[in-house]
């Protein structure tokens, strides 16, 4: 009998790779026209399949239950990973941050890698929604799909978490868990654009390279990193902006402060500089007209109303307070938070399956024999750096090895 995969996202067509390595026929049911819709989309198109890393780095950057994946991280390493698509005839690069592309900068290629692999191996592949998951004396024996029922010798569970629902990732996994008494933790975007009280409309489209982030709760920076961001309509968005919103708790995104350094490589001391210089090169023009070599036109007119600077002052008559409340405003570019844009937005989400609910050596249900999960349904998420497909990898492969495992020890 085969086991049946539910959903054909990164962790389902890994599961199914898996067991049909360990020789176990399988059976893969997924909507879509295409396996690994949202496997298509990652990294702007580009996929970032993994970050090149030692496995205790990868866990350090998982944010919620990094100890579960302690098991299938270190049985699938990012090196592991890079080799396997290599095999598969994808190779891959390595980028800033250690982030991992495929040579082609496609990230159908890897999505189409993998399929191409399954079907070959003689993976089935049922274009169904599976609705629901069939127990008998507390075993998962098959699933009930709009085709019918269908007896399957064990089922690993692949439907992702509740992000980018277009993608095809709606919750049915967590709904059939919950159906049987299996734990749900409350589901919460992670990784997601953040809206602020600011009014940012018309910096819509700014994108910012090489400027530093920083989260304040109090006092207190709880994270400051150098990269890229972007403004939208409605506040803030981008690798920087994702990768803060991680640290920021949903509930209370507005009593956090946020500042953005628009020149980090350069101190105080050697920005003043520079603002000397440029105020005295321009020094004829209106002051408004003098921040051309320094900023995006789009943000300067937003600096000169923040520094409080009379735009049509001249340059040249600029005084020395005025340059330090320019200065300060270079450094500390003040933005307000006020919530997390939707779950749909976000790029992982948060909660789902109770890794309490789960063996961690062979991602088999603690409730139910022959019930398995991977990938991003479980309570498991990680920064931005290729950490998140990287869990999906790992824990794709220990479910499929273990159903094999499993289905040839039940049938003898
Ligand atoms: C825009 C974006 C960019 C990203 N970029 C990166 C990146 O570059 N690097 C990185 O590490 N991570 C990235 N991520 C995160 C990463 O894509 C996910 O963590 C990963 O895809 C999770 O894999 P999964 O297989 O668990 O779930 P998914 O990829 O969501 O797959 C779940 C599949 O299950 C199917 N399904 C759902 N319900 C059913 C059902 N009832 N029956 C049958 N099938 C069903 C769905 O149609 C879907 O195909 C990105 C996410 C987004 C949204």
């Amino acid at each position: 009998m085969s086991i049946a995969v539910i959903g054909g996202g990164a962790a389902g067509m890994m599961a199914a790779a898996a067991a049909l390595e360990s020789g176990a026929e399988v059976c893969l049911y997924e909507p879509n026209r295409l396996l690994g819709k949202k496997l298509r989309i990652t990294g702007k198109g580009r996929c970032n399949v993994t970050n090149n890393c030692a496995p205790e780095e990868i866990l350090k950057n998982v944010i919620s239950n990094r100890k579960f994946l302690y098991s299938s991280v270190y049985k699938f390493t990012p090196e592991d990973c890079i080799a396997y698509f290599e095999g598969l005839g994808v190779p891959m690069k390595t980028e800033r941050g250690r982030r991992v592309f495929p040579v082609s900068d496609k990230a159908a290629d890897v999505s189409d890698a993998l399929e191409n692999y399954i079907t070959d191996m003689g993976c089935k592949i049922v274009r169904a929604r599976v609705n629901d998951i069939i127990i008998k004396d507390g075993k998962a024996c098959g699933v009930v799909t709009d085709l019918g029922e269908k007896e399957h010798s064990a089922v690993i569970v692949c439907t992702g978490g509740v992000s980018y629902p277009g993608t095809g990732s709606t919750g049915d996994g967590h709904r059939m868990a919950k159906r049987l008494g299996i734990e749900v933790t409350p589901l919460k975007p992670s990784l997601v654009p953040i809206v602020l009280y600011d009014r940012t409309g018309h910096l819509m489209g700014l994108s910012l390279k090489n400027v530093r982030l920083s989260v304040y709760l109090g006092d207190k920076e709880i994270i400051g990193e150098q990269g890229e961001m972007l403004f939208t309509h409605f506040g803030i968005s981008g690798p920087l902006v994702l990768s803060a919103s991680a640290h920021m708790q949903a509930a209370s995104v507005d009593s956090y402060r946020m500042e953005i350094d628009l020149k980090p490589a350069l101190d105080n001391e050697t920005l003043d500089k520079r603002l000397i210089q440029d105020l005295q090169k321009y020094a004829a023009k209106d002051f408004i007209n003098s921040l051309g070599d320094l900023l995006p036109s789009k943000l300067i007119e937003e600096v000169v109303e923040r520094c409080g600077i009379d735009p049509r002052k001249k340059s040249g008559e600029v005084s020395k307070k005025e340059r330090a409340a320019l200065l300060d405003t270079l450094k500390h570019f003040k933005l307000t938070p006020k919530s997390f844009r939707s779950l749909d937005e976000a790029v992982v989400t948060a909660g789902g399956i109770d890794t309490k609910e789960i063996h961690p050596a062979t991602m088999m249900s603690k409730s139910y024999e022959g019930l398995f999960f991977a990938g991003e349904i479980i309570d498991v998420d990680a920064y931005t750096g290729g950490y998140n497909l990287q869990i999906a990898w790992s824990t794709g492969r220990k479910a499929g090895e273990s159903a094999a495992e499993y289905s040839f020890e039940i049938e003898g």
